[in-house]
């Protein structure tokens, strides 16, 4: 039995697909994640706090948790995904 198998499909709907140069393809639910400025398709993954001092302004349910980046390993454009 795999992970995959054991795992629910709505558990993380981020697949990522590691390549050699360090950068992920990456799948949304099911979905390929494809940069909307230059048309890459590979990115590299974070982490970012949403709770720094810069942030504490959006005073929201979400302030303390950390949101997911992709930023395309071509352009530089970053993708943001807030934890549901
Ligand atoms: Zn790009």
């Amino acid at each position: 039995m795999s992970a995959d198998e054991t795992m629910p499909p709505w558990a993380d709907p981020f697949q990522e697909d590691r390549q050699p140069d360090g950068t992920v393809k990456v799948t949304v639910y099911t979905h390929p994640l494809r940069c909307p400025v230059c048309g890459n398709e590979t990115f590299r993954e974070r982490t970012t706090l949403l709770n720094t001092k810069g942030m504490a302004f959006f005073n929201l349910e979400w302030a303390n948790k950390s949101a997911e980046n992709f930023i395309c390993a071509r352009c530089g454009y970053i993708y943001w995904f807030l934890p549901r």
